[in-house]
């Protein structure tokens, strides 16, 4: 037929390999995603499965946006948009949101960002008298994090050093938070899940009569929750057809396990594996020194990988003296690249292990003149203004949600500081109470209500008023219209717009969201969910997904973002002891080797020039201190290297 025309003998077994558990282990480049992409057009054309049937699991939303795109071209937009097709948290914030009442939760909870968690590990370190300079909340929330994914509750936390200690002690507390504020982490959105399947088997089959088909991308960085989670979804039907690549497996950090294939085999007997040899992304110089650097893992299986693309230029080395210069090599050597009209801008991508890398890289894109694109750090949803505005809607669709509150009572300024703020606070505190209820308590004068002065009073109950006003429209009102009446009932435009350039281009921003709110008034459901699953998308958009894809500019990205992705032109940066490996790394064995994996991951984007850097000297922490090339360059053998 017509669809597998442009797979090769493999691929085409593994896209019409026939139901029950089926495992695509293959290497990069070798068309996993594009197999699990036309298994699902074959499941719904040939097979005739209904696209609601289907659940394909990614690891990005943006890699979500791209196999929906493609299978739009496939099957047809009205078929693809029967489809589940999303993240695991997700996939997970829709079923918790319709199942909310079986599972126990609000069902106007709010997704809790990377920020909010932090701040609540933060506050439950004070409550706790804990120096949170001491210990750092994100390190505390890393920690919390872990037992999560392994589900470890609270109470069966087994602390094994001092550090684990504090980490026993602010665990309770902070779960308890997040829950007086109506708020779910990211981790509780599959924890959840599971439990919620656990507790009704009712509920869980009907989920595994809809989901007859599970199909999961980047299976080597599930987890302990995930794995659970699709083993329970696919636990009726049993056809689960997932794509690995154990060597690509960098999320360990987060509690990613690749031994998950390996249970998988044990969980069943009669998985079929298929394997997949061709690389078509990549030149034989770019596979032969990716299979160089990763070959000195421990514990793996070699996979066969062969390209048709011939040999390519040869990887090109550069020892820079500083990181200054190093940056002004890439920008240089990616402007002559694109003077000589060797390669458009946007086919290059510069990656390095911290984002801190990233500082001296746009301070010489900036020197001379050209965009780029920078994966993560000015996340667009991470400005002030976006959250902003982001608080004041999520505290609309849900008042108690104290930490949005705390963040606009005061935004613009309006009258109600720092000492009002405590006296609410220390209402609260004694009921553990939301900040919204002394907000109304105080409105109407109940007994117990926070002691305040008139001035402050007023201003309080003005705030009170102005926000019931919103919550009163909410459940007529889109997205877009909501955030439009938030802006001129708080005046808001004038408070960002200070004269400045930058209080133009904060403004532009809030615009921006606008447009991206608008979309959610068209979908066709009623305003109140459609502000919903906005704020339920709008927490879940990771570092990755803030990528404009129609901009001809460089991508900046950290080798963990470049997951999955390819690009022509590739130079990886800071091939240095202490960074690549990493200093936290370079003693245990296990650490060591998901740096090596990761820095596989990054060779392997390349589809046909390479180049690797490294600087003699770099500022750390304020002082400049002498570095030393990688010991990975080292297994990379000198007939494929040109030194520049
Ligand atoms: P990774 O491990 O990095 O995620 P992958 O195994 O998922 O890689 P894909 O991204 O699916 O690989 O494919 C790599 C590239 O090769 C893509 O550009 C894809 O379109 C192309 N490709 C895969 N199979 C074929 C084929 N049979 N014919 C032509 N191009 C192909
Ligand atoms: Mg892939």
């Amino acid at each position: 037929m017509e669809l597998l025309e442009s797979l090769n003998p493999q691929q085409k077994q593994a896209v019409t390999a026939s139901d029950g558990p089926v495992l695509i282990l293959a290497g990069p480049g070798s068309g996993k995603t594009r197999v699990l992409t036309y298994r699902v057009a074959w499941l719904v054309l040939e097979r005739e499965v209904p696209p609601y049937h289907i659940l394909a699991v990614t690891f990005t939303n943006k890699a979500a946006r791209e196999m929906r795109k493609r299978l739009e071209t496939l099957l047809g937009y009205d078929r693809a948009r029967r489809l589940t097709l999303g993240t695991f948290h997700a996939t997970c914030a829709r079923i918790l949101r319709r199942e909310a009442e079986a599972a126990g939760i609000p069902h106007d909870y709010v997704i809790f960002d990377a920020d909010d968690q932090r701040a609540l590990v933060r506050r439950a370190l004070r409550e706790l008298d804990i120096d949170d300079k001491q210990y750092r909340p994100s390190a505390v929330h890393s920690a919390i994090s872990r037992a999560k994914n392994e589900m470890i509750p609270p109470d069966a936390y087994q602390p094994s050093s001092y550090f684990g200690e504090i980490v026993r002690r602010v665990y309770g507390p902070y779960q308890e938070l997040l829950r007086a504020n109506n708020g779910l982490d990211f981790d509780d959105l599959l924890l959840e899940t599971v439990r919620l399947f656990r507790r009704h088997p009712d509920v869980l089959r009907r989920y595994q009569e809809r989901y007859r088909h599970v199909l999961v991308d980047e299976f080597q960085d599930t987890n302990t929750v995930q794995y659970i989670l699709l083993h329970q979804l696919s636990g009726r039907h049993r056809n689960l057809f997932v794509v690995a690549d154990e060597d690509q497996s960098i999320y360990r950090w987060r509690g990613a396990d690749y031994r998950n294939i390996f249970r998988l085999r044990e969980d069943h007997p009669d998985l079929l594996t298929h394997l997949l040899e061709q690389n078509y992304r990549s030149t034989q110089t770019i596979l032969d020194t990716a299979r160089a650097i990763i070959r000195h893992n421990p514990n793996r299986t070699e996979k066969k990988l062969f390209t048709q693309r011939g040999r390519g230029p040869k990887i090109m080395l550069h020892e820079a003296y500083d990181q200054e210069d190093e940056a002004d090599f890439i920008v240089e050597t990616i402007a002559q690249l694109v003077r000589r009209k060797e390669a458009r801008p946007g086919d290059c991508a510069v990656m390095y292990r911290t984002n801190a890398q990233s500082r001296a890289l746009e301070e010489s894109f900036i020197r001379i003149g050209m965009p780029y694109r920078l994966v993560g750090a000015t996340r667009f949803y991470a400005r002030r203004e976006i959250k902003d505005v982001i608080a004041f809607l999520r505290l609309i669709h849900n008042p108690a949600d104290s930490t949005s509150l705390r963040r606009v009572i005061n935004v613009p300024p309006r009258g109600i500081g720092q000492k009002t703020l405590q006296a609410l606070e220390k209402a609260t505190d004694k009921q553990r109470a939301s900040l919204w209820w002394a907000v109304e308590a105080l409105t109407r004068e109940e007994e117990n209500a926070p002691a305040l002065g008139s001035r402050a009073q007023r201003a309080v109950a003005a705030f009170h008023r102005m926000v019931s006003g919103w919550i009163e429209a909410r459940a007529t009102t889109t997205p877009d219209q909501l955030i439009e009446r938030v802006l001129g009932d708080t005046n808001y435009e004038a408070y960002l717009r200070d004269g400045t350039d930058m209080g133009d281009s904060r403004w532009e921003n809030v615009q921006e969201l606008r447009t991206v709110a608008a979309d959610y008034a068209q979908t066709g459901s009623d305003p109140g969910a459609a502000l919903t699953d906005f704020l339920a998308d709008v927490a879940l958009v990771s570092d990755a997904d803030n990528l404009a894809d129609d901009t001809d500019a460089p991508t900046l990205l950290t080798l963990h973002s470049a997951k999955g992705l390819e690009f022509p032109i590739v130079f990886i940066t800071g091939l240095e002891e202490g960074l690549l490996p990493h200093i936290r790394s370079m003693d245990d064995p296990e650490e060591l080797a998901e740096e090596r994996r990761l820095l596989y991951v990054g060779v392997t984007r390349a589809k046909n020039r390479l180049y690797l850097t490294y600087a003699s000297r770099r500022a750390r922490y304020g002082s400049y201190e002498d570095s030393y090339a990688s010991r990975f360059l080292d297994n990379i053998p000198h007939q494929l290297v040109n030194e520049l």
